[in-house]
């Protein structure tokens, strides 16, 4: 496990807490009147019990509230410090009722299988736990002076949602928006992920924080990332039009088929940190657009 620590404040409100885990995932713990709510639970039980320490100092009077944005790994695999047998403190845990059977499928055993597999150190303590609160559609919770306002945001992950906290215009976008891109699995949730892209715009938040993104990359970032995937479709389109295969093999050089290389993103003027990890996404993401664009 990489180390939980505290980001320090950099200008929102003092309410939210921004927790890294490393390289791998920030995630927040909202402060409000009646709850404390710890939004994610990073990769394991050792990062969430690590949350749990950071929440501590909060909790007097308040009530342990955790939310999970979607099934993903780095989102949920600390859930069972919160429920089940080995909670260190048991909390209702709120998600979307597709996280927990996204959690509860075969599909997540297997990713957790190989995992352990790749990394027995890292992950051989991990015991998947489903949320425990299950809603369809959006949730508001009434913290008192904060609402934290659930809100669909599909696309990435069919299952996620944001927090948007409207008393202080504050976004919480988990991997809705990512520095460059938030990844898209599949040709058909290229529209949704671009329709949540514009959804989230709308909220014309006035702070925006992120799960793999700098804290510093600021409310921008969501047209930046629409503008992504605008010249991702415009760049396919000409490709297409020029006769490029919509199915490149396998070995192609697809950045170079449609003119649109990954040296070009430079979001916010920003590098990409991970190149090891967003340049196989950049590449895919034109793979799944020539497709879309082809109608399959
Ligand atoms: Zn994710």
């Amino acid at each position: 496990m990489e180390a939980v620590t505290l980001v320090a404040n950099a200008g929102w409100d003092r309410r939210i807490l921004v927790c890294r885990c490393g390289t791998l995932v920030d995630t927040w713990i909202v402060v409000t009147e009646r709850f404390v709510v710890l939004v994610d639970t990073m990769d394991g039980p050792e990062s969430a019990a690590a949350l749990l320490d950071l929440a501590r100092p909060h909790l007097s009077g308040r009530q342990l509230l955790v939310v999970n944005t979607h099934a993903h790994w780095d989102h949920v695999w600390g859930n069972q410090v919160f429920a089940g047998p080995q909670a260190l403190h048991p909390a209702p845990i709120i998600a979307t009722r597709a996280c927990a059977a996204q959690l509860a499928s075969g599909e997540a055993a297997t990713t957790l299988a190989e995992m352990q597999g790749k990394d027995p150190a890292g992950f051989a303590a991990v015991r998947l736990t489903p949320p425990t609160v299950l809603f369809d559609g959006a949730l508001r919770i009434e913290g008192g002076d904060l609402t934290l306002e659930l809100l669909p945001a599909p696309g990435h992950a069919d299952d996620q949602v944001v927090v948007w906290i409207p008393e202080i215009a504050t976004l919480l976008a988990a991997d809705a928006v990512e520095l460059p891109f938030p990844f898209a699995e599949s040709a058909t949730a290229l529209p949704v992920i671009r329709a949540t892209l514009t959804t989230l715009a709308a909220l014309d938040a006035g702070t925006a924080l992120y799960c793999h993104a700098p804290e510093t990359a600021g409310p921008d970032l969501i047209q930046a990332n629409l503008a992504y995937f605008q010249t991702l479709e415009e760049r396919c389109r000409a490709a297409l039009a020029a006769d490029a295969t919509a199915d490149p093999p396998a070995d192609a050089d697809v950045e170079a088929l449609v003119g649109f290389p990954f040296a070009e993103l430079r979001p916010l003027g920003q590098a990409v940190t991970q190149p090891e990890f967003y340049r196989p996404g950049h590449r895919q993401h034109i793979r799944l657009m020539l497709r879309w664009l082809a109608g399959g």
